[in-house]
């Protein structure tokens, strides 16, 4: 027996379920087309919304600064970290998103461990949708505040837990917490239903804006601008990884509490900051999306061209109100099945099963881009046309 033999039992567990991921390799740079695995393919998997994981000025902006300031920051934020690039960024970010002020941080994923155990601790209660994401279920944890679990995009039954909280009295403060976009079916959050709760009751109010960040609101400005409700939520979350096509995430909100943030946020205190090119590039991505709202009117453009034709191929598509779209195919193995075959066929679309979405709910998941043509487009419905007639799903 070796200390490790349970690791290769879980592991073989795994393969046995057919859940032990296979990580491809991809070898071109991220684009509407790529490499994988030594193959071509259309690409409907990335998160790079809006094609600036390989635009031109992204990456001449990260050149430049790569001349100018070297690579890496060599200090976290507080000690000798916080170099010029990044307090320009944080400027800029906070006027793009029409808020007070911004802090930076090295991925949205460590936004969320730094900020919730930041604002509350054990003595409160954290109101968490069911379906948030594993950032944010894993920043709660850390708070150590008690966690209530609301049903997904339900006022409703957040109303409902709040009273229940408050008729026991064992709290200090409280925190509302959701997701803006969910990634696997391509809901939006409640917004202004959630405000209105958190007002009524005084209670802090975060959004985590992963994926609306670059897509939702008046040239990608986000859920906030989306819904209007600007200087109502008080901590919103987001990446620049996803959208903004580089790495990185954000904090925005009143000036008040990104003091705070900067003072408490533990990823912030003892991890580096965000690297040259990062920010740099980031920096660009910044003007692109002031400059012009080309790319997200493209992005629209082409999600809703892609949705109307699946539907119109008899696909169901879920209910996502985003560029994200779940193609529902029920058990994993068929899902999986499809994935193979349009790999086959030159399509990149992800199989998506258990745990990541509740049992016989299983999808293909399409992430729309502006970086796609109309050709690129028509070609990825064709393909999905044939394997879906293959396979039977649609006739
Ligand atoms: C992707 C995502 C994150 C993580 O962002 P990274 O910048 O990749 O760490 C956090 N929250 C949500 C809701 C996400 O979708």
């Amino acid at each position: 027996m070796s200390k490790i033999d349970w690791i290769e039992q879980e592991i073989a567990a795994l393969k046995e379920q057919g859940l032990f991921t296979h990580i491809r390799t991809i070898e071109s740079p991220m684009g509407a087309w790529i490499q994988v695995d030594g193959k071509r393919v259309l690409n409907f998997c990335a998160n790079n919304y809006l094609g600036l994981a390989n635009h031109p000025r992204l990456v001449q902006a990260a050149k430049d600064a790569i001349d100018r300031y070297g690579v890496g920051p060599g200090a976290v934020r507080t000690i000798a970290g916080t170099m010029s690039l990044h307090v320009e960024l944080e400027k800029r970010l906070a006027a793009f998103k029409k808020v007070e002020d911004v802090v930076t941080f090295q991925s949205g994923f460590n936004a969320n461990l730094a900020t919730i155990p930041a604002l509350v601790g054990r003595e409160d209660v954290i109101f968490s949708d069911r379906l948030n994401h594993a950032s944010i279920i894993d920043g709660c944890r850390l708070s150590r505040a008690r966690i209530v679990a609301y049903e997904h995009n339900d006022p409703d039954d957040l109303r409902r837990q709040i009273a229940e909280v408050k008729a026991s009295g064992e709290y200090r403060r409280m925190l509302i917490v959701s997701d803006g976009v969910f990634s696997m079916d391509g809901d939006i959050a409640p917004l202004p239903a959630l405000y209105e709760i958190a007002q009524e009751h005084d209670i802090l109010l975060m959004v985590d804006d992963a994926h609306g960040e670059g897509v939702l609101g008046e040239g990608g400005r986000g859920i906030v601008d989306h819904f209007g409700l600007h200087g109502k939520v008080d901590i919103e979350i987001g990446t620049m990884s996803k959208a903004f096509g580089v790495v990185g995430g954000i904090v925005a909100g009143k000036k008040t509490i990104i003091d705070w943030v900067r003072q408490r946020g533990r990823p912030f205190l003892f991890s580096s900051a965000m690297t040259v090119p990062d920010a740099a590039a980031c920096l660009a991505a910044v003007d692109v999306l002031e400059e012009s709202t080309e790319l997200v009117d493209r992005l629209w453009r082409n999600a809703n061209y892609f949705k109307r034709e699946m539907k119109a191929l008899g696909f169901d598509i879920g209910h996502s109100e985003t560029p994200i779209v779940p193609v529902m195919l029920g058990e994993a193995p068929l899902a999986q099945r499809f994935s193979r075959e349009l790999f086959e066929a030159g399509v990149f679309a992800m199989a998506i099963g258990y745990p990541t979405v509740p049992q016989g709910k299983a999808r293909i998941r399409v992430m729309n881009t502006a970086a796609h043509s109309q050709d690129d487009l028509d070609f990825g419905l064709e393909a999905f046309a044939r394997v879906g007639r293959a396979l039977g799903v649609i006739s």
